[in-house]
């Protein structure tokens, strides 16, 4: 029997789905790309955004159309918009025949076979306890791995329905997540990203309550296959100076710190329920700044947060300019249900300020990424090729510093390290020409 995983939402889901395939693929199940030829299909959802929840339910519409063709195609949704909706969906889609939670994703085999089996049903059990590297997994990527290292969330940002989703931070035992790593370095992966919606708390729920990330970075390099340990996302309070000394100190360890600061308003960011204020983290960013030159730092912001005014977007974009990030993700304020925002807070900054900041947003971060570009204008910079950029033959690669470059390759030097000689650059991407293989 043939299987489709379509994956909405972050790097953890799309590591999760590779976690099923590769499950699914062990009991005997056969891996397909397309859709209307499988015989299940999971839906791997999230329920960050509206949008996001929006395409949901526009695939489950998509394939559950399959069934007119298919009477034995079931349907299955995980992820977080199964763990918000749980029973809900399957009162609302009549098409689908199971919902299960972001934490017993390794249960599949059999919630698959429980709904071939004709029974319809939500499982929500926790089996993270049984979560280790033994689980085989089906990576997308022949040399690069992404592995979670921290499941859940403990900080309930107020607009924010993870920790509802997740639950609460549970870390896997170092000794596990280092076997993993093993296991990818034996077959020759060079690059390995460690995943945790708060990754620089890992370990804290040890018993010493000290962060581990540093350890687990330290403990990866020794492998020689491995080249690049990237790690993300980061809590702004979480990261220790440890952390901080590793990334310098540590060839391996990559100069690159996802950092969302969400807001540059001290008002807001005590409404958001963030726990630092914009001075600590232009603090912080300086910090990493100077321990690590090399380093490039990008951020998410929010705009429109309910009764953010003028004055705090101001705050925002100052932060913005002294922070010089490398890129920002910037959503206008949606409200979440669910969350502390929803409930309490009036969402009354109109749509079209809302928009009107994100742009201006895009704008400057747009000015600051062509400026700091211009320091690569003729370098030759080291990258490892991830695959295809274009249609033609435009290949993209990265840098230690997470730069993306762009120039003309070949499928078979995917993987590989290239020295890339750049000749143009944009707000976006470098572009260049492969100097040295
Ligand atoms: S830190 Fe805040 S925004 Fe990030 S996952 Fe946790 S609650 Fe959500």
């Amino acid at each position: 029997m043939k299987f489709y995983i379509r994956t909405f939402g972050c790097q953890m889901n799309l590591n999760e789905s590779e976690i099923m395939a590769g499950l699914l693929t062990e009991d005997g199940f056969e891996w397909t790309e397309n859709p209307e030829e499988a015989d299940i299909i999971i839906i791997n959802s999230c329920s960050v955004r509206e949008k996001a929840e929006n395409k949901l339910y526009g695939a489950i519409g998509g394939y559950g159309k399959f069934k007119e063709k298919n009477k034995n195609l079931i349907i299955g949704i995980g992820g977080c918009s199964a763990e918000k909706e749980r029973e809900n969906l399957l009162n609302r889609f009549k098409n689908i025949d199971f919902v299960f939670g972001t934490r017993n994703v390794i249960d599949i085999p059999n919630l698959v076979k429980r709904a071939l089996g004709g029974e319809r049903f939500a499982d929500f059990s926790d089996k993270l306890d049984e979560v280790n590297y033994i689980i085989p997994k089906r990576p997308f990527s022949k040399h690069h791995a992404w592995i979670t290292v921290i499941y859940g969330c403990n900080k309930y940002c107020t607009y924010c329905i993870v920790p509802y989703t997740r639950g609460f931070e549970k870390s896997r035992p170092i000794d596990d997540v280092i076997n993993e790593v093993k296991e990818y370095a034996e077959k020759g992966y060079k690059e390995v990203t460690f995943l945790g919606q708060n990754v620089d708390s890992y370990g804290k729920d040890f018993g010493d309550k000290k962060p581990k990330l540093d350890l687990l970075i330290q403990k990866s390099a020794q492998f020689d296959s491995i080249k690049r340990i990237w790690f993300m996302t980061s809590y702004p309070t979480d990261i220790t100076d440890s952390l901080i000394e590793t990334i310098a100190n540590e060839e391996k360890a990559a100069k690159y710190v996802h950092l969302p600061v969400q807001s540059g308003s001290n008002r807001i960011l005590k409404s958001m329920n963030r726990r630092y204020t914009k001075e600590q983290f232009i603090d912080l960013v300086n910090k990493i700044k100077k321990e690590v030159p090399e380093v490039t730092i990008s951020s998410d912001i929010i705009t429109g947060f309910p009764s953010e005014t003028e004055q705090d977007f101001e705050e925002t974009v100052d932060l913005i300019k002294k922070c010089r990030f490398e890129r920002i993700n910037i959503a206008e304020y949606s409200p979440r249900e669910g969350t502390i925002a929803y409930k309490y807070f009036k969402d009354d900054v109109p749509k079209r300020i809302k928009n009107k900041r994100l742009q201006h947003i895009m704008e400057i971060q747009k000015k600051i990424n062509l400026e700091e570009n211009k320091k690569y204008l003729g370098e030759i910079l080291t990258i490892i090729q991830e695959g295809k950029a274009g249609k033609d033959n435009t290949y993209m690669g990265r840098t230690i510093n997470n730069k993306l470059v762009i120039y003309k390759s070949q499928d078979q030097l995917n993987g590989q390290f290239l020295n890339i000689k750049i000749n143009k650059i944009s707000p976006g991407p470098l572009y260049g020409e492969i100097v040295e293989v």
